[in-house]
């Protein structure tokens, strides 16, 4: 796509479908087509080391999970003749299959089933077979017999229920409670006194009464997709520059190997390489799956740097000392030499594994705590899904809440760019500003204790908003002069209205206990009470925060902000809980009772799977890749059936 935007809007689409409480969103990665050919080659590679590995976490997520997918693609490829609604079902059934890696999901780690009835399932896979459809039978096994077998799976909610479950009640054991295959007949009670030697990367199965370790490795379990991947890292490594061709050759070692001193080498490789323009994390690396939180889950991410949002961070960072130099807070807390803190803005080109189709918007690694300490860790903020998730937020839900159709226009218009010039001025310029009382000793958290968290939050949320209108933004070229009035109404608006639909949250009590909320709740609630900026209006017994004074908020937001720099700096402890007690822990239940109601009346989803980029390599009679084409499916189902082979890349 090479004109996505119109007059600075972007119209392309982002929400593709919904499949029950699951939003289907397509990701962009724009900057993909300006990447010079070596990285593009690079992450070409990188993109098919990721697919490669792709069916391990199904299998690792659960024993049946790749007969299962096997079964329902190969209905979905050979429907001529099935039942329409039977049909319907079935692709439902799958597209959720998909999303969530499987049949159970990954919100609730609960089993979802199939809706429709035994004997049209049993159809469907019989007229797919006529039609050529290859099944997953056994040696011997007839259509009928493999249909015996796997029905359970797709229709019973009792046969394996759950994928981890941490607290299955008394008396009942972790392992066995869990469906997932990270273990095999193997109970908690069998691990006393057994000493495991590949914790990270190994499945646990139990054998005429002896444990043994599976390893996932080269000649171990798993062994025909890791070789792929090997294969493929491999011909990436000659385009990384040589600190990730350093680290993609201790991947390589480890994948070899398995053993912990080569994943050890390879974390440490992987984090000192930080100037990278393309970074990948493959392998073993999140624990939430095994309730005994050791075993790693397969994922892979392919990325590069956003080079024009991480320009943007630079800008402030260089610019820091102009925005201190102006706080509005007392001088003897303004700091000399600063430096704004510099984060990595990336954009995904694949996510596979436990990482995609749902995927997460930040990353920090390696977990090793001993590695962390040491060396450090490198942090990612996952920008195109963070703005496809934004742009995928259905209008109805700014509408219901926006007190004018103008205001739901802005929001819908200028909420990502808003959202994110905010974000990044909240962490580059709020978090690393202002100076504090040499009493303290640089710890302010000691005296403010449980308070610290929540002022610390606000007081970079207000540096954002109170510099948000500045006309310095414009000179830096972070906003266009002839929309930053509009921007900086849009951002003020939704701050307010956040206030409001922050509420859904706290489904339970009457106080909010989650510190970023607490900072947003009190911002809001001081600025009503000590200015004009923002009223509360009512209409059809609806709620509603109207900004109804753009200046009166700025002024307002300065003042508070002042305060709130004092109260850091000084450590005024009782000064910081009034705050908070007054305006930003209690809130009205009946208030919540009516936002919780407007929200599920709007049938928001709990969840989002993203359809990801597709790659293809244009190679010259050698092999040789000449170029790489980016292009985006708009379709789960494509995506899918493309990654497992059976259907062509167009
Ligand atoms: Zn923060």
């Amino acid at each position: 796509m090479t004109t996505p935007f119109v007059s600075g809007v972007d119209v392309r689409p982002y929400l593709l479908e919904r499949v029950e409480d699951a939003a289907v969103v397509q990701l962009y990665a724009d900057g993909f087509e300006e990447l010079p050919l070596d990285q593009k080659t690079l992450i070409y590679h990188l993109y098919e080391a990721a697919i490669a590995g792709r069916d391990i976490y199904y299998d690792q997520r659960y024993a049946h999970n790749l007969q299962m997918r096997d079964v329902l693609e190969e209905i979905l490829t050979h429907p001529d003749g099935i039942d329409e609604a039977t049909l319907d079902q079935i692709r439902r059934y799958t597209k959720l299959f998909w999303i969530n890696t499987g049949p159970h999901n990954n919100l609730t780690a609960r089993k979802f089933i199939l809706k429709c009835s035994r004997d049209d399932f049993a159809a469907a896979v019989k007229i797919a077979a006529d039609q050529g459809g290859v099944f997953p039978l056994r040696d011997g096994e007839t259509l009928d017999g493999m249909l015996e077998r796997l029905m359970p799976l797709f229709f019973h909610l009792d046969v394996d229920p759950i994928v981890t479950n941490k607290t299955p009640g008394p008396g009942k054991d972790i392992l066995q409670a869990s469906a997932n295959n990270l273990y095999s007949a193997v109970t908690m009670t069998d691990l006393h006194g057994f000493e495991e030697r590949y914790g990270l990367n190994s499945r646990l199965v139990k054998q005429d009464g002896r444990l043994r370790e599976q390893v996932y490795r080269i000649d171990g379990k798993y062994d025909r997709y890791i070789r792929r991947i090997v294969e493929h890292l491999s011909a990436a490594i000659p385009h990384a520059t040589p600190a990730m061709a350093k680290a993609l050759r201790a991947l390589v070692r480890f994948y070899e190997t398995g053993e912990t001193a080569d994943r050890i080498a390879y974390d440490v490789a992987w984090v000192q390489d930080r100037d990278s323009p393309v970074d990948t994390i493959n392998g073993f690396v999140e624990v939430y799956m095994d309730p005994r939180g050791m075993k790693g889950s397969w994922e892979a991410l392919v990325y590069y740097v956003n080079p024009h949002k991480t320009k943007d961070i630079r800008r402030l960072a260089d610019a820091a000392q102009w925005f201190e130099d102006r706080m509005p807070w007392a001088d003897q807390y303004k700091k000399q030499g600063v430096h704004g803190i510099s984060a990595n803005a990336i954009d995904v080109v694949i996510e596979t594994g436990d990482s995609g189709p749902v995927t997460p918007v930040g990353i920090n690694l390696p977990n090793d705590q001993n590695i962390r300490e040491r060396y450090g860790s490198k942090s990612v903020s996952l920008s195109n899904v963070n703005e496809a998730y934004e742009r995928s937020t259905s209008p109805e839900f700014r509408r219901e809440f926006a007190w004018t159709a103008e205001e739901a226009e802005r929001a819908e218009k200028w909420s990502s760019v808003a959202s994110e010039l905010t974000t990044n001025m909240h962490e580059v310029i709020g978090h690393g500003s202002g100076k504090i009382s040499e009493r303290l000793q640089g710890n302010p958290q000691t005296v403010l204790k449980e308070q610290y968290s929540a002022l610390e939050e606000s007081r970079a949320d207000l540096v954002a908003l109170y510099f948000l209108p500045d006309p310095k933004l414009v000179e830096l070229g972070l906003v266009g002069a002839e929309d930053h009035k509009e921007i900086v109404q849009a951002e003020y608006e939704a701050y307010a209205r956040n206030a409001l639909v922050q509420l859904r949250r706290v489904r339970e009590g009457t106080q909010i206990e989650e510190d970023h909320m607490r900072n947003r709740q009190m911002i809001v609630g001081w600025l009503m009470a000590n200015s004009s900026a923002i009223e509360v209006r009512h209409r059809e017994g609806k709620t509603y925060y109207a900004v109804v004074d753009v200046t009166a908020f700025q002024e307002a937001v300065g003042r508070l902000l002042a305060d709130v720099q004092r109260i850091k700096a000084e450590g005024d402890y009782e000064a910081a809980r009034q705050l908070f007690e007054k305006y930003g822990v209690h809130f009205d239940p009946a208030l919540r009772d009516e936002i919780v109601a407007r929200v599920d009346r709007l049938h928001m989803p709990s969840y989002t799977g993203f359809v990801q980029p597709r790659l293809q390599a244009v190679r010259d009679m050698l092999g040789n890749v000449t170029d790489v084409r980016i292009s985006y499916p708009l379709d789960l189902t494509t995506q899918m059936l493309e990654y497992s082979g059976r259907i062509r890349t167009p």
